[in-house]
């Protein structure tokens, strides 16, 4: 098991607002590092109770009976192929999006008291002990989901409180987090697949739409190679077949084999760094491991 000039083992803790967020954003890196023994937790936010049943082949009475309990063996099946060692559900119920009444329930993850939240993942961080962790920008670009902002809202008191032993006295022991990493959706990946579509001759889901949003390319800090686990995004994501309808151009429009190599990159921001390291970075531990 890789270890860091402590000695203490590696481990990569990543939050998440919803089951499905972990296979959209990142994945190819944290089974990169899983499948090199670093421990890899995923803490995931809510249940997604409220979200929509996308996969038209999946809308059954059934199904929709029993949501939360499909979403949370999809869950499980997307972590395990991605290699995640532990799945963390911190408890809080999905917010749904601005404007819907999901937005009043008192059990939601928007609505909790922040410090009772914050406490939950101190829990989980001096339980762990991991480095690195990774969250979500401020910026959620053009997706502003209470849950995603308060996956950020959350993150910076936790890592804080976890280092001060004076704070959440009863969750542990104090473990200091050494960097923190946002998750991001490039441009670049962009452009790279709706080229791609275009140069097969194949009507592109990326409309003008697309690339009206704010690019924030020049944030992108650390870019890890996922060439080695470039099917995984694509089966993870499957696994959550309530979610992803596997007949979406924009998810599965090229074909496998070439959408698992067209950009074949995870791109994370450095957000905070207790170590000294040299950007950009090919690797999240950059910093951490042993000389
Ligand atoms: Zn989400």
């Amino acid at each position: 098991m890789p270890s860091d000039r402590n000695g203490q083992p590696l481990c990569l803790l990543t939050i998440h607002a919803h089951p499905d967020d972990e296979s959209s954003k990142g994945a190819g890196a944290v089974a990169r590092y899983a499948a090199e023994g670093v421990h890899t937790v995923l803490v995931c936010c809510t249940g997604g109770e409220e979200g929509d049943i996308l996969n038209p082949a999946m809308d059954t009475p059934d199904v929709r009976a029993h949501l939360p309990e499909v979403r949370e063996r999809e869950l499980e099946e997307a972590a395990k192929v991605i290699g995640y060692d532990e799945v963390v559900l911190l408890g809080y119920r999905d917010s749904g999006m601005p404007g819907t009444p999901a937005n009043d329930d008192p059990r939601s993850f928007a609505r909790a008291g922040l410090k009772e939240a914050i406490g939950r993942l101190v829990t989980q961080l001096r339980r762990t002990r991991p480095q690195v962790v990774v969250t979500y920008p401020d910026d959620q670009q053009g997706y502003p989901h209470p849950d995603h902002l308060r996956v950020h809202a959350i993150t910076f008191p936790a890592v804080e409180a976890a280092a001060d032993p004076s704070a959440y006295p009863e969750a542990g022991a104090p473990w200091r987090v050494q960097k923190v990493y946002y998750t991001a959706w490039s441009r670049a990946r962009i452009v790279a697949m709706h080229e791609k579509f275009l140069e097969l001759g194949l009507e592109s889901p990326f409309d003008a739409k697309w690339f009206e949003r704010p690019a924030h390319d020049e944030t992108v800090t650390t870019r890890i190679d996922t060439s080695a686990v470039a099917d995984v995004r694509r089966l993870a994501l499957l696994a959550h077949a309530t979610q992803v309808d596997p007949t979406s151009k924009f998810w599965f429009g090229l074909p496998p084999e070439v959408a698992d190599l067209v950009y074949p990159v995870d791109d994370f921001a450095l957000a905070r760094s207790d170590v000294e390291t040299t950007l950009p970075e090919d690797d999240l531990f950059a910093g951490l491991r042993p000389e």
